[in-house]
């Protein structure tokens, strides 16, 4: 096989010629995050970020890329797909430099994962989509527009610096963006970085023996917008690099703008010194959307989307997603994505089906062991009582294994409890099926498609 890099830099162009080939939706709801992981011996392996995009992929897409790798490398090769999990990918980003490029920055992962690049240090960044013309305001973020408004208005004066944070998806790095699209708009220079990268060229910067330039270059920011400063947590270095960055900005009346997925009081392991100066300009929050926002969200959002979305799909959606505008906006695109693969109009059918693995999360706790039992033999037309039984050929044990596995998912049953609906199973041997089932289900197609079959039935 040939090492990574090639892999990336060929899954890049044949992304590149992909985009040209479906429309945006797809290409952002089952392209975007991919990534090329191996290639050679005829053969190419693609990363997708989770098994609904691997086997979307792998049974609507597979023609359209496999030829577009083709017309790449100007050969034939079997294209295989296979899940990165965010998790492993989180880790391998945490892990910092000593890992040889495969995920060497969260940055890289955002941006579609093109992993031997480097973003360039200092540009800005900014996503055009994030804007403050698209930011809905609704009760559960209010306070946090208003003060990043105020701030954009009169940078270095109001509220400085002013601290925002809130769970994941709700809208800070975006409200960060805004600042940073309004300032610059007016001829000022707002730096934006995740504190990710902060870390990586401070590191670096020391490294070189080069700390002076870095904090020249941040220095002569008006404005430091830094997103995600938990990720300093427990880094002393890039504390004492932050710290100093951040009294020089803040004598020379400058405007920090910061965001954090947790409240100050809550960033323990940060030197007093940072933490202080934190909390000492003005620090809101974001909560979760409530339903009429979501409402509002998904509107906006639905005719962005130049699809038609009748409103009993609206209020399905706004009922049952509710975690993060994230999540609202991503279901969205894999609705429009999927309308369009099977070429079927939007419709609460359709929905059900398309964001299957997404319902099946928030509503967990409302699928019952007997209905798990049911589809899972019905699925593998087995007997329950076979099922439940002893008998351990290789489809049966197989059953028994998912059933397990969705009875400790999808129902939320305890070891116990799943062995006992099991007619009596050990809980061990229900730790082994799980343990079993979860660690093959992302390298094997037939048993993936099989539990989302399975799943599919039950989101019915
Ligand atoms: P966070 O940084 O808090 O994790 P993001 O700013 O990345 O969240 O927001 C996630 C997604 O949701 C983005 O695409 C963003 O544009 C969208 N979003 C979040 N809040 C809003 C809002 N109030 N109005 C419109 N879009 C929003
Ligand atoms: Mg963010």
């Amino acid at each position: 096989m040939e090492n990574n890099r090639q892999a990336g830099d060929v899954w890049q162009a044949v992304l590149g010629d992909l985009q040209l080939r479906v429309t945006r939706p797809s290409y952002e709801t089952w392209l975007r995050d991919t990534t090329g992981i191996a290639y050679g011996d005829g053969e190419f392996v693609i990363g997708a970020p989770n098994t609904f995009v691997a086997e979307m992929l792998e049974q609507r897409m597979y023609s359209l890329i496999s030829q577009s790798v083709e017309r790449v490398v100007a050969k034939g090769v079997a294209v295989r797909f296979t899940v990165i999990s965010s998790n492993r990918a989180a880790e391998g980003a945490r892990g910092g430099g000593s890992h040889n490029g495969a995920t060497s920055s969260g940055a890289a992962k955002a941006s579609g994962s093109i992993p031997s690049r480097e973003p360039a240090p200092f540009a800005a960044v900014l996503n055009p989509r994030y804007t403050f013309e698209a930011f809905i305001i609704g009760r559960s973020n209010e306070l946090a527009h208003a003060a990043a408004s105020a701030v954009s208005d009169s940078p270095g004066s109001v509220y400085n610096p002013l601290f925002i944070y809130s769970g994941v998806g709700l809208g800070k790095t975006h409200l960060l963006h805004a600042i940073g699209h309004t300032l610059a708009s007016r001829g000022l220079s707002p730096i934006y970085a995740t504190t990710e990268e902060f870390t990586n060229q401070y590191i670096k910067a020391i490294r070189e023996g080069k700390t002076e330039d870095f904090r020249a270059r941040y220095r002569s920011a008006d404005v430091l917008l830094l997103d995600d400063i938990q990720f300093i947590i427990g880094k002393e270095q890039t504390q004492e690099g932050f710290f100093h960055t951040f009294n020089s900005l803040h004598l020379a009346g400058r405007q920090v703008v910061i965001t954090s997925d947790r409240p100050v009081s809550n960033l323990t392991l940060l030197e007093d010194r940072v933490s202080s100066r934190l909390a000492a300009g003005l620090v809101v929050d974001i909560q979760t959307p409530d339903l009429e926002m979501r409402m509002d969200i998904l509107r906006a959002k639905a005719a962005g989307t130049g699809r038609q979305f009748p409103d009993d799909v609206l209020d399905f959606l706004a009922e049952r997603v509710h975690k993060n505008v994230r999540e609202l906006e991503g279901n969205l695109n894999r609705i429009v994505a999927y309308a369009q693969l099977t070429e079927r109009p939007i419709s609460v059918d359709l929905v059900k089906r398309a964001i299957a693995d997404s319902l099946k999360t928030s509503r967990r706790h409302k699928v019952s062991d007997q209905r798990i039992l049911d589809a899972v033999c019905s699925y593998f037309s087995i007997d329950v009582e076979v099922l439940k039984g002893r008998r351990r050929d290789k489809e049966t044990a197989l059953a028994r294994q998912v059933a397990m596995y969705l009875l400790r998912e999808d129902a939320n049953l305890t070891l116990k409890s799943a062995g006992a609906v099991l007619g009596g199973k050990d809980h061990t041997t229900v730790m082994h099926a799980c343990v079993r089932i979860s660690s093959r289900i992302n390298a094997d197609a037939d048993l993936r498609r099989d539990v989302i079959n399975i799943r599919e039935a039950l989101a019915k």
